[in-house]
C-alpha cells in the first residue's frame, strides 16, 4: 500500500484539499467554503472528496492535517475560536472524525502558522530559523518562527495576531474587540468611510466603484487618482508599521509576504524597506523582505510537516 497524507486548507471562500505523496503534492482540488452548511456537513463532504481523490486502490490515507483560519489548540486538536464561515467548528471532535473516516490521527494548526511552516520547510524560508510570515489582503495574517521553533504560547495566539495589534490608539473598535487594529485601520470599510468624508470624493474615480477594494485602490492610484493615492499611502503606512512592530518583537532574518495584494509587491516591498530604514531599530539590510514561494500550498505543506513531527 502507498501511503498519502491528506491536507485541508480552510479558506474564506474555498477549501483546498490535497494529497501529499513522498514530500510532494500529488493531486489537489478546491471546493466551496459553503457557509450555509454546518461544519459537520462540510467535514462529511471533505471525507468523500479525499476518498475520491485517491489515485487508486493501492493508495491509502495515513494522516490528516487541517490548516484552519482561527485559533486552535495544536496539542488536543480543538478549534478554540469561532469563525463565521465555519459555524459550529469549535464544537466538533476532529480526532473522532479522522478515526471514524480513515482510522488515522489528525493534526490541526492555525492557517497562518501552518503557511509559515510550509514556507520554512518548502518555500521562501528554507534554511532560516527566524522568520515572520505576513499575509496582506482583506485580513492581515501572521505567523512567527523564533530560533527554529514556531511560536504558539500558552493560549496558542503567539505570533498570530499581528493584524490585531493596535496601530492607532484613537482608532475605531475592530470587529475583534480591540482598538485601532492594523486590520481595522487598513480595512476596505475604513477606507470607504474615509473616502466618503473627503471633499475630493465626488471628483475621484473611487466614487464610481461599487465597493472600494485593494485591487481598484491600487489600480486607480497607479492611474493618478489623488484620493486613491492618499488611501493607498495610508494602507502602506499601516502595513509598514505593522511589519516594523513584528521586526522589533521577533527580530526575524526574513519577513515573507503573501496574499492577493502581492500583485503590487513592486510598490509595497520597497515602501516597507524605506520605512524600516527611516524608523526601525535595525536597517533594511538586516532583514530580508521577500515574497512567499508557494503560499497557495504552504498551509497544506505546513500541516504535513507538523504531522510528521507530531506522530513520528
Ligand atoms: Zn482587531
Amino acid at each position: 500500500m502507498k501511503e498519502v497524507f491528506a491536507g485541508i486548507d480552510f479558506g474564506g471562500t474555498r477549501i483546498k484539499i490535497a494529497l501529499i505523496f513522498e514530500n510532494k503534492i500529488l493531486v489537489e482540488r478546491n471546493i466551496e467554503a459553503a457557509s450555509q452548511q454546518t461544519f459537520e456537513e462540510r467535514l462529511a463532504d471533505i471525507a468523500l472528496e479525499i476518498k475520491d481523490l485517491l489515485p487508486g486502490t493501492d493508495f491509502k490515507v495515513s494522516g490528516i492535517g487541517f490548516a484552519f483560519p482561527g485559533i486552535v489548540n495544536f496539542q488536543t486538536n480543538v478549534i478554540l475560536s469561532k469563525y463565521v464561515k465555519y459555524p459550529g467548528a469549535e464544537n466538533i471532535d476532529l480526532n473522532a472524525w479522522a478515526t471514524a473516516n480513515f482510522g488515522v490521527p489528525l493534526v490541526i494548526e492555525n492557517d497562518a502558522r501552518a503557511a509559515l511552516i510550509g514556507e520554512w520547510k518548502h518555500g521562501a524560508g528554507v534554511g532560516s530559523s527566524d522568520l515572520v510570515l505576513v499575509t496582506l489582503g482583506t485580513g492581515v495574517g501572521t505567523g512567527v518562527l523564533v530560533n527554529g521553533v514556531p511560536l504558539r504560547g500558552k493560549n496558542f495566539i503567539a505570533g498570530n495576531l499581528g493584524g490585531h495589534t493596535t496601530i492607532n490608539f484613537e482608532g475605531n473598535v475592530c470587529n475583534c474587540g480591540n482598538i485601532g487594529c492594523v486590520e481595522s485601520e487598513s480595512s476596505t470599510w475604513v477606507l470607504t468611510e474615509i473616502a466618503r468624508k473627503s471633499p475630493d470624493f465626488l471628483s475621484s474615480k473611487l466614487s464610481q466603484v461599487e465597493v472600494i477594494d485593494f485591487k481598484n485602490l491600487f489600480q486607480l492610484s497607479e492611474a493618478g487618482d489623488s484620493l486613491a493615492i492618499e488611501l493607498k499611502n495610508r494602507c502602506l503606512k499601516v502595513w509598514a508599521l505593522c511589519v516594523i512592530n513584528l521586526v522589533h518583537a521577533y527580530d526575524p532574518e526574513k519577513v515573507i509576504f503573501g496574499g492577493g495584494i502581492m500583485k503590487s509587491s513592486h510598490i509595497i516591498l520597497p515602501y516597507i524597506k524605506e520605512m524600516i530604514d527611516k524608523h526601525a531599530w535595525i536597517n533594511s539590510a538586516d532583514v530580508a523582505l521577500i515574497e512567499a514561494f508557494q503560499l497557495e500550498s504552504a498551509g497544506i505543506l505546513g500541516v504535513y510537516e507538523l504531522f510528521k513531527q507530531k506522530y513520528k
